[in-house]
């Protein structure tokens, strides 16, 4: 069995990320990270990929909002535009589940 430390306790040490949709800073564990795998985005449900990340709400007006913004382009200091549609369809998919 595993103790786990303090530190897993304590929110108000826990990292944050601002939102590239809405830009509202948030813990960095609600949030989804999403990777840059050739011209397409991806979620990184297990935060396992390495390179450079954005963060977004698992929602999809946050995504609109970041599309809109053309703020993932941006994020990855690339010319863009990127490919979403791996986000998006995960982002149906988790309001399906939810639902
Ligand atoms: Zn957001």
């Amino acid at each position: 069995m595993r103790q786990h430390g303090k530190l897993e306790y304590g929110g108000h040490a826990a990292p944050q990320r601002t939102c590239v949709g809405c830009r509202v800073r948030t813990a960095k564990s609600e949030l989804l990270r999403l990777v840059l795998i050739e011209d397409h985005l991806v979620p990184d449900l297990r935060g396992r990929l390495s390179g450079r990340g954005a963060s977004l709400h698992p929602s999809l007006s946050c995504l609109e909002l970041a599309e809109r913004r053309r703020a993932f382009p941006r994020a990855f200091r690339v010319p863009g535009p990127l490919d979403v549609s791996h986000v998006r369809a995960h982002l149906e998919g988790e309001s399906r589940n939810v639902m």
